[in-house]
């Protein structure tokens, strides 16, 4: 037995990108307590137009989370009673708690066995189901880029112009991922960021953005982030909500911005290692034909539920961190139970894939500041657990 410690590997590593960009945080934060624009100050107009430049869309708003700004998206299509909003059962509760939140309803789809993302044959077959009923209007596909990878946009984005659906990109895992060579932020109608701090560019509280090529669009988004106001601040134009991003935390993303090319570049090559450690040994991430993955998230896939356990249990051992994202699929989650049975009311159809990966998944440490060697002992801890 070795006498030495390892170093700890960490699940997400905010301190060794911190210690890199320390000076500028502090100058930035210092800068927002010397103007004191606390609120919509010049730090947001700054990021602002760096995110629209980074993603190559038209507009960036700043909002104050990735929730909110699955909300203000969905709330400038005038989304609420009566419509259906159809997302993945296996993604992040964010995603359904938006539409409930207005008053919509969500209808779950299945997920792609290989990419984890929205199954499009049974999203369609979903749609027709909810036509034929004619209870709820279809509205809105909330396509979510699952760990980081791209959802098939141009083929939700054809479907959603078949039947004249608001496409919505929930890319809170995923900025920086790329299809066919284009960034994610203009293949939906508006694609929402989070920048919660394990995210790929993460602040050190809450915020989000809305992206899109719009700019009708964008500026309902500004007018609701802000109560719904006009031209001036006290000219209530329509119901809003308080959604907007703070300049400390404006100030953060900043500081980020120039690392964040070389840390899609690092987490690719960590996922690379993974890659040639695993293969052969579980199912490792398959990336679809012409997507470029942020890499997120890193999940596995085990034989069952009792080998992932095992695999915990052995990695716990090594003192190697795990998670799992996500243990039960939105379906049947208490909260959403009710919303799922009245999405379609006759005849609709199962979840398996949804189901499936929720009991075998299994999520390994990613992050730009993994070491080849951290990976090695990551991949002999899950080997050993087999
Ligand atoms: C993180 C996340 C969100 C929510 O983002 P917040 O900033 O935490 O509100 C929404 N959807 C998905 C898929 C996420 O991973």
């Amino acid at each position: 037995m070795s006498t030495t410690t390892p170093r700890p590997i960490a699940f997400f590593d905010m301190k060794a990108q911190q210690a890199l960009i320390r000076a500028e945080i502090d100058a930035g934060i210092a800068r927002i307590l010397d103007h004191g624009r606390f609120i919509q100050g010049p730090e947001v107009d700054a990021i602002e137009a760096r995110l629209a430049e980074f993603a190559g869309v038209g507009h960036a708003v700043g909002v104050s989370s990735g929730t909110d700004a699955l909300q203000i998206a969905l709330m400038a299509e005038g989304i609420g009673p009566g419509d259906a909003v159809f997302l993945p059962a296996f993604t992040y509760t964010a995603t359904a708690e938006v539409p409930l939140v207005l008053g919509a309803t969500p209808v779950f789809v299945d997920v792609d066995p290989a990419t984890f993302n929205i199954d499009l044959e049974d999203l369609s077959r979903r749609v027709a189901l909810v036509e034929r009923e004619g209870r709820l209007r279809p509205r809105a596909v909330v396509g979510v880029d699952l760990y980081g990878q791209p959802a098939n946009w141009p083929a939700i984005e054809g479907l959603c112009e078949k039947h004249g659906m608001f496409a919505l990109d929930d890319a809170a895992q995923a900025f920086g991922g790329a299809l066919h060579g284009r960034r994610l932020g203009a293949w939906a109608q508006a694609t929402a960021l989070s920048f919660y701090p394990t995210k790929t560019l993460g602040c050190y509280g809450d915020g989000g953005a809305i992206l899109t090529d719009d700019a009708e669009r964008a500026e309902l988004y500004r007018s609701l982030r802000t109560h719904g106001e006009g031209k001036s601040r006290y000219e209530v134009l329509r119901t809003g909500m308080n959604g907007r991003l703070d300049s400390i935390q404006a100030a953060i993303l900043l500081a980020k911005m120039p690392l964040l090319e070389g840390e899609l570049a690092a987490r690719r090559r960590a996922a690379t290692w993974y890659e040639a450690a695993l293969a052969g040994q579980v199912a490792t991430p398959q990336v679809a034909p012409g997507a470029e993955s942020a890499w997120g998230i890193y999940t596995i896939l085990l034989r069952d539920a009792a080998q992932r356990a095992r695999v915990q249990a052995a990695m716990q051992a090594a003192g190697v961190p795990s998670a799992v994202y996500y243990p039960r699929p939105l379906h049947h989650q208490p909260a959403y139970q009710a919303a799922h049975a009245r999405g379609i009311e006759a005849g609709a159809p199962p979840l398996p894939v949804s189901e499936d990966l929720c009991a075998r998944c299994l999520s390994l440490p990613m992050h730009p500041y993994l070491s080849e060697e951290d990976v090695a002992r990551v991949a002999r801890a899950v080997i050993a657990g087999l």
